[in-house]
């Protein structure tokens, strides 16, 4: 099953030089391998879809780091899969791909929320080079160091989650986990989005270790006397949750 959450994608991915996701929507299936060759040169994992209407239901699955989004693609077109992504609050970054005679959808895919455009036919080094300056300006809006959900504050930092006068620090995957759990808040993150940020892809074994690793901050969080838990939404995943005395 396809999952419809948003799930928002911490920063600390970039900073840690994750495997970064691309979704490919374009129906030159020629064009889109050669992207998708050099993108995974570049340590990108990609994802090609030829077809609009499973274009937009890929994109919306919100996994992705960036999309590049072709105008003219067969049942549903590129500007259509803009304004799903914007209705649904999806912030994926996206990077239209127009052709040279389509060039006022280069403003109207602008104003429609895209980060930025290419004109086909374009260098593929032109266009990674665009993608790490739409990524790092991403980046850069939304790196707050410092995350707080009700008593809870994490410094992505230095790794340190706070409650009152209680301090814990924790690293690695407890933290990356944390910090999309805080970003989401009471929404639900399933576990499938878990393993495959976290770990790189999702498998029975990446579910294991999410589980895992869930226990290991639970328990921090009860030492650290917060009214904050996480929470198990059966058949989906997690979601912090406030308990209140
Ligand atoms: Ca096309």
């Amino acid at each position: 099953m396809k999952e419809k959450f948003k799930t928002f994608i911490p920063m600390s991915a970039l900073r840690k030089e994750f495997n970064m996701k691309i979704l490919i929507i374009e129906d030159e299936y020629s064009l889109a391998d050669a992207i998708s060759e050099t993108l995974k040169k570049e340590n990108f994992m990609t994802n090609i879809i030829t077809d609009g209407e499973e274009g937009e239901d890929e994109a919306l699955t919100g996994v992705y780091d960036l999309i590049l989004l072709d105008i003219m693609l067969p049942n549903k077109d590129g500007f259509k899969i803009l304004e799903s992504l914007q209705r649904e609050k999806i912030e994926t970054p996206v990077i239209i791909l127009t052709a040279k005679s389509e060039i006022y959808d280069k403003l109207n895919g602008l104003e429609n929320g895209a980060d930025d455009y290419i004109t086909k036919p374009f260098h593929i080094k032109e266009l990674v080079a665009r993608i790490k300056v739409v990524l790092k300006r991403k980046a850069d809006v939304k790196d707050l160091s410092i995350i707080q959900y009700e008593d809870l504050s994490l410094n992505l930092r230095n790794g340190k989650i706070s409650c009152k006068n209680n301090e814990i620090t924790i690293n690695g995957k407890e933290l990356e986990l944390l910090e999309i759990l805080m970003i989401n808040k009471s929404q639900a993150v399933s576990r499938e989005t878990l393993a495959d940020k976290i770990w790189g892809f999702n498998s029975d074994a990446e579910y294991n270790n999410v589980e895992v690793y869930i226990s290991f901050l639970r328990k921090k969080l009860k030492l650290l006397k917060s009214k904050v838990e996480i929470k198990t939404v059966r058949g989906i995943g997690y979601s912090l949750e406030v308990q209140n005395d």
